[in-house]
């Protein structure tokens, strides 16, 4: 099979970890008989610097051209006081619009070695894993009016959250065709005891849920799920909610892993064509030292080889592979203090051959 990706390592740790991506891509095609075409892109802070764009016209073209996308990290201090249009997050809100982005898939593993990293017990943590599929493009971030304005002389800020059922409808079939190659349970989270767009999203939920026997329904209070996931993390399968909702969630659950470096993420639409990219930033503090942990964006690989290129095998060796270096205690910085598991502590570089190597 020949694979086109498109490869955007932005800023700050971004081209580091990316370089290490790069490398499993290359050998996990190299094993599998694979084709690869990687084109770079330059987008973000660099891309402004040198273009005075974050999404040149040029790198739009080579991610058109591309059938999945690797995206680094975007941003830093340098570019933090640039009007709100002309900043290097623009780029992802571009991207994720243009290719009409709409599900961010964001799994939550928990790896047995990382558990002294987590703030939750150990208990509650052994056997958790649990994917949060959030709405993208739709609810309070995108709604309009969207305005702040003076009324009686006194300034009014106005958001508006606002669902169709066409946009319900496609991200909750994302949800229900993800849980039934899973552990076949969704959870639905809202708030409709308040909002009407809750209320309309439960009842599309609904809906959909008739299309897929198989999988079981819940309904949970976005407040209620908040607690759960650090009360009780192992009853969740998939979990499928709104935009402003799954923002917050998604956080909460990353913690529980026990690392920001480690959690990779999706954003897929109604086409094969997905962006993948960890959910880290671009950690200005620790960049060009070498000490980044790579894992966050080889996993997104991972993502990547299931979602976009349907290479399930390919998918699951990455993970395993990541697995085993993990549990032969090489560890990068962000994950070597205070855990009895660490054994040798591994750069960013050392991290993306190990995991090489153990392909
Ligand atoms: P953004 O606004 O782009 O999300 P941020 O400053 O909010 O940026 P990060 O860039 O993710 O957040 O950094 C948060 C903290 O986590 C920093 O201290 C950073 O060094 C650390 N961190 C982030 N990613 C990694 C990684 N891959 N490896 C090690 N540490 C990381
Ligand atoms: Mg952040």
């Amino acid at each position: 099979m020949k694979l086109k990706i498109a490869v955007l390592p932005g800023d700050g740790i971004g081209p580091e970890v990316v370089r290490q991506a790069i490398k499993v891509i290359n050998v996990i095609s190299k094993k599998f008989g694979h084709e690869v075409e990687i084109k770079e892109g330059i987008v973000g802070g660099i891309a402004i610097d040198n273009f005075g764009d974050p999404l040149p016209e040029e790198t739009w073209k080579i991610c058109e051209e591309s059938d999945a996308i690797l995206l680094g990290a975007v941003g830093g201090p340098k570019w933090d006081n640039l009007p709100g249009d002309k900043r290097p997050e623009k780029a992802l809100l571009r991207l994720r619009s243009g290719f009409n982005l709409f599900a961010n898939i964001r799994p939550i593993p928990i790896f047995d070695e990382l558990i002294f990293s987590s703030p939750i017990k150990e208990d509650y943590l052994k056997g958790v894993d649990f994917v949060i599929v959030r709405e993208l493009t739709g609810g309070l971030y995108f709604g309009k009016p969207k305005e702040t304005r003076i009324e009686n002389g006194e300034e009014v800020a106005i958001d508006t959250m606002i669902y169709r059922a066409s946009e319900i409808r496609r991200i909750a079939h994302v949800a229900f065709r993800m849980a039934q190659k899973r552990k076949k349970k969704v959870t639905s989270v809202d708030k409709a005891n308040i909002l009407e767009c809750s209320r309309l999203w439960r009842k599309i939920v609904e809906e959909v849920s008739k299309e897929y026997i198989d999988v079981t329904l819940e309904h949970m209070y976005v407040d209620n799920c908040a607690m759960q996931i650090v009360r009780n993390p192992k009853q969740f399968d998939v979990i499928l909610t709104e935009n402003t909702f799954g923002d917050i969630l998604s956080d909460e659950a990353a913690i529980i892993t026990g690392s920001i470096g480690m959690l990779p993420s999706a954003s897929l639409g109604e086409t094969k064509k997905g962006l993948y990219e960890p959910i880290h930033g671009s950690a200005p503090d620790i960049a060009g030292q070498n000490i980044a942990n790579p894992i966050a964006t080889i996993l997104s690989v991972a993502l990547m080889f299931r979602y976009s290129f349907d290479l399930e095998n390919e998918a699951k060796l990455i993970e395993n592979s990541v697995r085993k270096i993990l549990s032969l205690g090489y560890f990068t910085k962000d994950l070597f203090n205070n855990n009895p598991y660490a054994k040798k502590l591994v750069s960013t570089e050392e991290m993306g051959d190990l995991i090489c190597s153990a392909i």
